[in-house]
């Protein structure tokens, strides 16, 4: 099934072009093997003067080595099959719901504005959700003026779609309004409950909280002694955190779901899944806010407080090692059928600003992974200056931006040191003759 088609915004007067089209697909069919050859116009100036040296012999390398009449124009960009990108979306693309400035710099640099003369793969694993990954992709792409397919995205909560052919009835929590109950029955979820619709059957169960009359409107009339809820989906952040972990907490204590009864076990509530466990975010406020890790936390001890048991909870979500596996196949499937690329890519830089999370799901995962995952933190957001990370990035810079440069360069140093070798075997070799 192919991506849906995406608005796309236009950016200063001129129309981005749609990587995912059928076009670019034949485009770079026709490309042939989509190789990082150092074009000759690479030669800009770069800080480092390492890599100045190294572009001066290069320039000498592919001067010498240029076939006569297959000059490389801007139009034929070629994509690389040697590495990509992952983005965290929140405190690296975005923050408070505006594009961090150097985003769209950086985006744009990806997709062929770049002295190197290449387009980068990348894609998006954020812990976020709350909407569906269209609707989030359909917002990415207004705020950072390129299209985003859903394609390219994996939010929190997206693991969750495959479980929903295990539970029949499950409990949805989070998110504004009807959102999360929608995303969950587009994920296939058959029977999704709100806390909306518990506390429309008993307006007691919350004391505190009284539904609006457009919840009141939106909730769903049934008789929840009757119902067995068999699983809880924390799907986004609680809105209402009192009145959620009552709810919680009453099908916890509950015999199999059942509202209203009361286990003597203790242990025969339904499980609890969040769709991830950042005790802390970065948005507009100037220090971090708490987020669904603390609410599970939170749980475990109110939980422990009133039983006496401990809670096991499970998370998705990074740093957990489903959730880049995931990214792994997400990203084979995008190179496939945007770039014709049929293999992975040797090295996957993880851009993010989180070290509990990002850094240390990414750093995790190059242990287990066939191909390398590089961590990159940037600094503008839940990481800041003057402190010590809990998991130490392979790389540490000020924005996405620079995090694009870096490895960039990185790529370009590495591309030239193999075409450095190969010419030097290629002369011992005539000598040898
Ligand atoms: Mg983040």
């Amino acid at each position: 099934m192919s991506a849906p088609s995406l608005a796309v915004p236009s950016s200063g007067g001129r129309f981005m072009r749609r990587l995912s089209s059928t076009e670019a697909t034949r485009e770079s069919m026709s490309m042939g093997p989509t190789v990082v050859v150092p074009p000759k116009h690479l030669m800009a100036p770069s800080n480092a003067s390492e890599v100045a040296a190294a572009m001066e012999v290069a320039r000498h390398e592919i001067d010498s080595a240029a076939t006569p009449g297959t000059p490389i124009t801007p139009s034929e960009t070629l994509v690389t099959d040697k590495y990509a990108y992952a983005f965290d979306i929140d405190g690296v693309l975005i923050r408070g719901g505006k594009p961090i400035p150097e985003a769209i710099q950086a985006m744009k640099m990806l997709n062929g504005e770049n002295e190197y003369g290449i387009k980068v793969p990348y894609i998006f694993v954020t812990n976020g959700g709350g909407k569906t990954e269209q609707e989030r992709c359909l917002q990415l792409s207004q705020q950072l003026e390129i299209e985003v397919s859903p394609g390219q995205f994996i939010c929190g909560h997206t693991p969750m779609r495959e479980m929903a052919e295990r539970y029949k009835t499950v409990l949805v929590v989070g998110g504004e309004g009807e959102k999360c109950r929608q995303v969950a029955e587009g994920y296939g979820f058959k029977d999704v409950v709100t806390p909306g619709d518990i506390i429309k059957d008993n307006q007691d169960t919350t004391p505190f909280r009284k539904l609006t009359s457009e919840e009141y409107e939106n909730s769903r009339a049934r008789n929840f002694a009757e119902v067995e809820i068999e699983a809880i989906f924390v799907f986004a952040d609680s809105r209402d955190w009192a009145s959620d972990q009552q709810i919680i907490l009453d099908l916890l204590m509950s015999k199999n779901g059942r509202l209203g009864t009361r286990s003597e076990t203790f242990e025969e509530g339904p499980p609890v899944f969040f769709s991830h466990n950042d005790v802390v975010w970065s948005t507009s406020h100037d220090l971090t806010r708490i987020g669904m890790g603390a609410l599970r936390v939170s749980l475990e001890a109110m939980f422990k407080a009133v039983t006496g048991k401990d809670l096991k909870t499970t998370a998705f979500g990074k740093p957990q090692i489903g959730t880049f596996q995931f990214a792994t196949r997400l990203l084979q499937q995008w190179r496939k059928d945007t770039h014709c690329i049929d293999m992975p890519p040797d090295t996957v830089y993880f851009v993010g600003d989180t070290p509990e999370s990002d850094i240390r799901g990414t750093n995790e995962f190059d242990s287990h992974a066939d191909n390398s995952w590089y961590s990159i933190l940037v600094r503008t957001g839940v990481f800041q200056e003057g402190t010590k990370p809990r998991f130490q990035p392979k790389a540490t810079v000020d924005n996405v931006l620079e995090a694009v440069k870096h490895g960039m360069e990185r790529e370009y140093k590495k591309a030239l040191k193999a075409s450095l070798q190969d010419s030097n075997a290629l002369d011992s070799a005539v000598v040898e003759e």
